[in-house]
C-alpha cells in the first residue's frame, strides 16, 4: 500500500515538474521575442505608394483607400493615388 502511495507521489511530482516546464517555456520564448511591430510611430518612414517617396508618418498625410491604410508625401498623390485604385475597380 505505502509502495503506491510512492509511486502516486512520484508521478504526481513527475507531472507537476512537466507541467512546470510546458508552462516556463511560452513565457521565455515570448521574453526573448519582442513581439511584432504591427503598430507604426512617428518617426517611422512610410513609402509614398503614388511617387515612390519615404515620408515620416507624422508628416505623411494618411489616406484610407479601399480598407487599406495609406501615406502619402501630399495631398496630391494621395488624390492621384486614390483615382487610380477607383478606376482599378
Ligand atoms: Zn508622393
Amino acid at each position: 500500500m505505502i509502495i503506491r502511495l510512492v509511486i502516486a507521489l512520484v508521478i504526481f511530482y513527475l507531472a507537476y515538474r512537466v507541467g512546470k516546464y510546458i508552462l516556463r517555456l511560452p513565457s521565455e520564448n515570448s521574453r526573448s521575442f519582442s513581439g511584432p511591430r504591427s503598430e507604426i510611430t512617428g518617426e517611422d518612414l512610410v513609402r509614398d505608394p503614388q511617387c515612390g517617396t519615404y515620408v515620416p508618418v507624422n508628416s505623411a498625410v494618411k489616406a484610407t483607400i479601399g480598407g487599406e491604410t495609406f501615406y502619402f508625401c501630399s495631398e496630391e498623390c494621395r488624390d492621384r493615388y486614390r483615382e487610380v485604385v477607383e478606376k482599378r475597380k
